[in-house]
C-alpha cells in the first residue's frame, strides 16, 4: 500500500515513510492509494472476534509489509487494551464510550498505536525523532502518555494558553522526561499553523527528523476506524446513523473510510459546536475557514479542520457529493449545557460537553427520521471538564487517574505566536 499526498505534488510513500514524515512535503495529507475492501466473511463474522483481532484485520492492509504481522498483532492488542462499551440511553440512541483509555480520551487509541509504530520504525533511524503536535485539549495528554519514555523520541506539544481545561493542561505539562509542553499565547489554529510551519521548514528538517502526532499522521488517523467496528458489535437490525463530535474531522474521516471498506453505516452526523465551517459548507456549498471561537467543547474549537480534505478525497469535492453520507449540525453552548442537564435528568447519564454535542445532533436528526436508530460517540470522560459540574449543579466522581494528576507540577515553555520562538525551543532540544 502506498500513500499519496492530497496536494498531489509530493511522491507516493510507504506507510513507514508516511508515519515518519507525518505530512507530505507539499503540505498535503497522506491518503491510501486504494481503500481496502473487507471480505464478506470478515464483515459477517467480526462481531464474534476479539477487539485485538478486529483491529489487526482492519489495519493490516494499510501497514502492509512495513511492520511484521507478529509485531503488528502485539501493537494492536496493546492499542485496544481497554473497554469500549455501548450504553443504551433509549431504544433508539446509544452512546459508544471511547473514554476508558489511560487519559480518558478517545485519542488514546491513535496515540498508543502511533507511538508503538514509531518505536518500531525508529529502530533503524540514526537520528532522534521529534514528534510535534498541536492540541486543542485532549490530543496533548494522549500523545504525552502514549510516547512517554519511548526511547529515541522527543515530544513537543503546543497548546493554546488558557484555552484547555485544567485537567487537560495537567495531563500534558506534568509528565516531564521526553515530553516538552509549549504554551502558546494564541488559539489552537495558531498552534496548528506553527506545527505545520516547522514540519515544512527545510533548514530544520536538515538537522532534525520531525513528524507530527496530530490526526494528520496516518498512524493516528487510521486506527480510529476501530471504534466504528466496535460500535457495531452486537448491533441488530438496520445499520445505525453515527454522530461524531467533530473538530479536526479525523474521527469522522476514519468512520467514512471504514464504511467505504464495507462496514454498514447508514449515515454520519458531523456534530459541531459554534465552529461551523463544515455545517455551513454542507448548506451553502462554500468552504470558508474561520478563526476558531472558544466553546464548552474546547477540543472541537477548530476553524479550518485539517482532515476535512480526506473526506473530500473519499466522497467528492462538492457539498452535494457528501450529502448522501454526511449530515452536519452546529450546536450552541447554551444548547450543549441544556442537553447535559436534560440527559442527566431523563436518563441519569452524565455527558461531557463533546458527547452532549453528539447526542443533541443525533437526537435532532432522529426526530426528523423516526424510523432510524443511532449511536453517538462519547469522546471524553465528563470529569475532565469543569463545565459539567456547573451545568448539572452536581458533583461528579473523579476517577483516580485524574486525582493523581493534581500531585504533579506543571512545567511549560511560554511563547508567542511567532515561529522563531518555536524554532528556538526546538533547537535547544537537539
Ligand atoms: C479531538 C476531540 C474531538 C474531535 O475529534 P476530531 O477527530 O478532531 O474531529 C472531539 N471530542 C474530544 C473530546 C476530542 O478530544
Amino acid at each position: 500500500m502506498l500513500y499519496f499526498s492530497t496536494n498531489h505534488r509530493s511522491p507516493r510513500v510507504s506507510f513507514r515513510d508516511a508515519v515518519l514524515w507525518g505530512q507530505a512535503g507539499d503540505l498535503g495529507l497522506y491518503f491510501p492509494d486504494v481503500i481496502p475492501q473487507l471480505s464478506s466473511e470478515f464483515l459477517t463474522g467480526f462481531q464474534e472476534r476479539s477487539k485485538a483481532e478486529i483491529a489487526f484485520e482492519v489495519i493490516r492492509p494499510y501497514v502492509g509489509s512495513t511492520i511484521p504481522d507478529e509485531v503488528l498483532r502485539k501493537i494492536c492488542a496493546e492499542t485496544v487494551d481497554f473497554s469500549f462499551p455501548r450504553v443504551n440511553l433509549t431504544e433508539k440512541i446509544s452512546a459508544l464510550e471511547l473514554f476508558h483509555g489511560p487519559t480518558l480520551a478517545f485519542k488514546d487509541v491513535g496515540a498508543r498505536f502511533m507511538s508503538r509504530c514509531l518505536q518500531y520504525f525508529s529502530r533503524d533511524t540514526q537520528q532522534k525523532i521529534f514528534v510535534l503536535v498541536a492540541t486543542s485539549g485532549d490530543t496533548g495528554g494522549a500523545v504525552a502518555a502514549g510516547f512517554r519514555n519511548v526511547e529515541g523520541i522527543e515530544v513537543v506539544i503546543l497548546y493554546p494558553k488558557g484555552k484547555v481545561s485544567q485537567v487537560q493542561e495537567l495531563q500534558l505539562t506534568t509528565l516531564g522526561a521526553n515530553i516538552t509542553a509549549v504554551e502558546v499565547s494564541g488559539t489552537f489554529d495558531d498552534c496548528q499553523a506553527l506545527v505545520k510551519k516547522a514540519l515544512s521548514d527545510d533548514v530544520l528538517r536538515e538537522i532534525i527528523h520531525f513528524t507530527s502526532a496530530n490526526s494528520i499522521n496516518v498512524a493516528r488517523w487510521l486506527p480510529q476506524q476501530f471504534y466504528y467496528f466496535f460500535a457495531l458489535k452486537d448491533w441488530e437490525g438496520e445499520p445505525p446513523v453515527i454522530s461524531v463530535p467533530s473538530g479536526n474531522f479525523g474521527n469522522l474521516a476514519a468512520g467514512v473510510l471504514a464504511s467505504l471498506s464495507g462496514l454498514p453505516i447508514k449515515k454520519f452526523i458531523a456534530a459541531c459546536n459554534a465552529n461551523d465551517v463544515v455545517p455551513k459548507f454542507l448548506m451553502s456549498g462554500e468552504y470558508i475557514p474561520q478563526p476558531s471561537v472558544a466553546t464548552l467543547s474546547n477540543a472541537m474549537d477548530v476553524g479550518d479542520p485539517s482532515n476535512f480534505v480526506r473526506i473530500l478525497e473519499m466522497l467528492g469535492k462538492n457539498a452535494v457529493d457528501l450529502m448522501p453520507k454526511v449530515e452536519a449540525a452546529s450546536i450552541s453552548d447554551q444548547t450543549t449545557a441544556d442537553t447535559m442537564r436534560e440527559v442527566y435528568k431523563k436518563f441519569a447519564y452524565i455527558l461531557d460537553p463533546h458527547g452532549a454535542v453528539g447526542y443533541r445532533a443525533l437526537a435532532d436528526y432522529l426526530s426528523a427520521h423516526p424510523n432510524e436508530r443511532g449511536i453517538f460517540l462519547e469522546t471524553a470522560h465528563p470529569a475532565k471538564f469543569d463545565s459539567v459540574e456547573t451545568a448539572l449543579a452536581a458533583k461528579i466522581e473523579i476517577p483516580k487517574v485524574l486525582k493523581d494528576l493534581y500531585t504533579g507540577t506543571k512545567e511549560s515553555v511560554e511563547i508567542g505566536v511567532d515561529y522563531d520562538s518555536l524554532k528556538e525551543v526546538l533547537l535547544k532540544k537537539i
